[in-house]
């Protein structure tokens, strides 16, 4: 982690609450990727019940349903909730379509701006280095993920990118979310697909 933090270093009880509040760029956006319309209805989530990671999780799941290895992300900025995206390779024959850069793409495109300081991205696994370098140039404020990755992850695993003086922006980084969940999550996706 940058500069040495610990993993888990603030608690899960201080991830932001989200609200209903969708605004125009986000519907937009649902409009445009049918995928995430459900999860990004306003009104239809609680939203004293609902965190950013039940959002993720909820799309990763969508994922394994379209096929796609379940990797959800969301990009929030205070209560509004950007983008809500999964794995999409796939299905849009694109390598690149992973759920954190389909999510900075749509938050950037709801925002009209290359780049999402204030903002905040919650995934459900520990970004590859390709989104890791992403995440770096939107200049994302921090980062929330699940299980780490030791075979793809490149934040903590692998590549490190945050960690390398050639990275100009690096976000706060705190994994280990819901870990349990997001590894059974796709244990059973792998394992249904060897069956
Ligand atoms: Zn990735």
């Amino acid at each position: 982690m940058r500069n040495g933090r610990p993993r888990l270093n603030v608690p899960p009880i201080n991830i932001p609450r989200t609200g209903v509040d969708v605004p125009a760029g986000a519907a937009r956006f649902a409009a445009a990727v049918p995928a995430a319309r459900n999860v990004l209805v306003p009104h239809s989530i609680p939203p004293a019940k609902t965190s950013p990671f039940d959002l993720a999780f909820a799309a990763a799941r969508r994922a394994a349903e379209a096929g796609e290895v379940p990797v959800g992300a969301v990009i929030v900025r205070g209560d509004v909730v950007l983008a809500v995206t999964h794995n999409r390779p796939r299905a849009l024959n694109d390598p690149t379509a992973h759920a954190e850069i389909l999510a900075i793409r749509a938050a950037c495109a709801a925002l009209g701006d290359d780049r999402l300081p204030g903002c905040d991205l919650y995934v459900t696994l520990e970004p590859c280095p390709m989104c890791a370098g992403a995440i770096g140039f939107a200049r994302i404020r921090r980062l929330y993920y699940g299980a780490a990755d030791p075979k793809g992850g490149g934040v903590e695993n692998g590549a490190r990118v945050f960690n390398h003086p050639t990275c100009h922006h690096a976000p706060d980084v705190y994994g280990g979310f819901r870990e349990d969940e997001a590894a059974a999550l796709l244990r059973a996706f792998f394992r249904e697909r060897r069956d």
